[in-house]
């Protein structure tokens, strides 16, 4: 995922250029951080900045002369007389946070230190923020030995006893980090490869670079000239994964896991292009996730195995289905990843719509899109509406109602499959399929695949509105008739395709949460971390989600008391606890938990909350020994056909 770096607002007078030049001492183990900014200016009137109120009132000089500064961090407040060139120094010290080892995988708003380095966010006024219309920086950092600082922007110096960053034009203020690295280096033409991981990972570097040089060049090949001087992978002590421009900064746990390299790396490289190099309108909604997450994520699954490709659309659309109506939401509504809902919209959703749009404009064309959008859109801020505009450009056709009723509409189709009759006719067959959707209705070409004894037969129908009849002339004798059975539609699963997985329950705020047996609190504890949306403690209610927590033999004695199957065969007896759902009578998903004694219970804890996409689990201890979903049921989308 990207850094989201929040936009400063307006504050006094805006000068119209502003230079920071920038001496910053950071001790990580002492988490002090000492600064001189000597800001260069022109104009008059009152200079006002504002500074993490962690550090002390900053002292103020202006062109050598010091100066009484009124106000607080929210806006310290320089006079400044006189027009032309001023230089204005501004002092400050102060200890940083402890670096939260224990947050969330977002990153800090704060920065933070700690003797396993230190992580300085822009956006987090570590260094004083100045409204105006251009702003460059010149950052020297200096560190202890055997520490290393990496910032955001362009090297231009390094020597052991200082490391110099600069941007001009700065798009967002500077990032700043800092950990006990060694540095590793390979060039990749003109670019500078490196990673800054502790010396116990040093054995991962190579790869890590490998993996660098190989997606940049594919996607500089399918975009554009990668946009900055380098890359960088540096370690971080905390569990995040945060893009930033031109490095990545990787949680040190996660680094070995080959899923970070494979999948996450190659998302965080194309955020150079998406979000760094074209940055997000936010006003009107982020779509950097899902282009990113299309074109890197799903990108080289689809290109490895497509068979996982529509796996992942499947699951995308499982994960949909698991979305409660009410945290459902708009592209245009989408600004960040803060939650679980958050991400099936703004990722998940958002990926469907280019999968649709290329599936619509044909490769060629949607390539040509993409190029164009980055050449017209590179190092500038860039919406929706501009996407719009290079693929309406390269595929010339208006796209106005395709981009409005997926990125302005909450919601999803739902389709229906109402009638398949076949009749002989001079040449082969006619094939009649009535097709309808939910209201409110969406424009769509409905992927078909009709089976023969000959083999399948691909064919779309056009729909737009509540329902439609199409007549298809075939040349072998259709047997059965499916709609959209490769997932190629962000739409509603009909209920056979979907069965119950554990997020039906835990995303759901309206689940009703029974406990039993002895272990109260430690059920209590569990629900807490599974439950996403929170979840009310007591009886079932009908059509409601169901969450059953506790022992073995207790949870028993529930299901038979509420009238629901006990375990099923295939996981009775086996590990310490069984995780599974089902359906209630009338629909309603249920989540049963039940663990052998109170230590089965709590070994859940960690592991069970990364498992919502499962539909059953056993568990040996704290090691899922069992998972996997429920086989779909018959899906409403598929039918045979009948002869008129
Ligand atoms: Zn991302």
């Amino acid at each position: 995922m990207l850094a989201t770096l929040v936009p400063i607002p307006a504050l006094a007078a805006t000068f119209p250029e502003v230079g920071h030049d920038i001496d910053a001492r950071l001790d990580p183990a002492a988490r002090r951080l000492e600064v001189t900014d000597e800001i260069t200016l022109t104009g008059d009137g009152t200079l006002e900045f504002r500074l993490s109120p962690r550090f002390a009132r900053p002292s103020v000089e202006i062109d050598g002369a010091a100066i009484e500064i009124a106000g607080n961090p929210d806006g310290w407040r320089v006079p400044i007389q006189g027009t032309g060139e001023k230089r204005v120094t501004i002092t400050y010290l102060g200890p940083l946070a402890p670096l939260d080892a224990g947050g969330g995988p977002f990153g800090g708003e704060e920065a933070g230190s700690s003797p396993m380095g230190s992580f300085l966010p822009g956006g987090a006024a570590w260094l004083p923020v100045i409204d105006a219309e251009r702003v460059a920086y010149r950052l020297t950092v200096r560190v202890p030995a055997g520490f290393r600082a990496v910032a955001t922007g362009t090297l231009i110096e390094e020597t052991p006893e200082h490391t110099v960053y600069s941007a001009a034009p700065a798009f967002e203020e500077p990032s700043l980090f800092v950990g006990p690295w060694d540095m590793r280096e390979r060039w990749a033409g003109n670019l500078r490869l490196r990673t800054y991981f502790e010396p116990d990972l040093a054995g991962l570097s190579d790869d890590y670079l490998q993996v660098a040089e190989d997606q940049i060049k594919r996607f500089s090949d399918l975009i554009g000239p990668y946009p900055f001087q380098g890359f960088s992978i540096l370690s971080a002590p905390l569990p995040v994964g945060l893009g930033f421009a031109g490095l990545t900064y990787i949680g040190r746990q996660v680094l070995p896991l080959p899923f970070m390299r494979g999948q996450s790396l190659p998302h965080e490289i194309l955020h150079n292009w998406w979000g760094n190099g074209v940055r997000v309108d936010y006003a009107t909604g982020n779509w950097c996730e899902g282009l990113t997450t299309y074109m890197a994520d799903y990108g080289l699954t689809a290109e490895r195995d497509p068979e996982a490709a529509r796996e992942m659309r499947f699951g995308w659309l499982r994960d949909y289905a698991a979305l409660p109506e009410e945290r459902d939401g708009s592209l245009v509504d989408f600004k960040a990843r803060v939650h679980g809902a958050a991400k099936i919209i703004g990722y998940d959703k958002s990926a469907y719509l280019f999968l649709m749009l290329r599936d619509r404009l044909g490769d060629d064309a949607f390539d040509r899109g993409i190029r164009l959008f980055w050449e017209r859109h590179r190092l500038r801020q860039a919406g929706w509406s501009d996407l719009r505009a290079a693929f309406e450009a390269t595929s010339g056709q208006e796209l106005g109602e395709f981009f409005h009723q997926w990125v302005a509409r909450t919601g999803a189709p739902r389709l229906r499959l109402d009638e398949a009759t076949t009749k002989r006719t001079r040449g082969g067959h006619a094939l009649t399929v009535r097709i309808g959707q939910g209201s409110p209705t969406y424009r769509l070409d409905v992927p078909v695949v009709i089976e023969t004894a000959g083999g399948k037969l691909r064919r779309t129908i056009a729909l737009d509105g509540l329902e439609t009849t199409a007549t298809l002339d075939l040349d072998a004798e259709p047997v059965a008739i499916a709609l959209d059975p490769d997932y190629r539609l962000f739409r509603h699963l009909a209920p056979g395709e979907a069965p119950p997985i554990l997020r039906d329950v835990t995303l759901d705020p309206r689940t009703r949460l029974l406990l039993v047996g002895p272990h109260q609190d430690a059920a209590r504890e569990l629900a807490g971390r599974l439950m996403d949306a929170g979840a009310t403690a007591g009886r079932p209610v009908a059509g409601t989600p169901l969450a059953i927590i506790g022992t073995t033999a207790d949870v028993a004695e529930a299901l038979a008391e509420h009238g629901l199957r006990d375990v099923p065969a295939a996981l009775g007896g086996k590990g310490t606890a069984r995780v599974w759902t089902a359906s209630a009578e009338g629909g309603a998903p249920v989540l049963v938990v039940a663990a052998d004694d109170r230590a089965s219970l709590e070994a859940l804890l960690r592991p069970l909350p990364h498992y919502g996409r499962q539909s059953y689990l056993v568990f040996q201890g704290r090691e899922a020994v069992d998972r996997g979903v429920w086989p779909p049921g018959a899906s409403p989308l598929r039918r045979t056909v009948t002869a008129e």
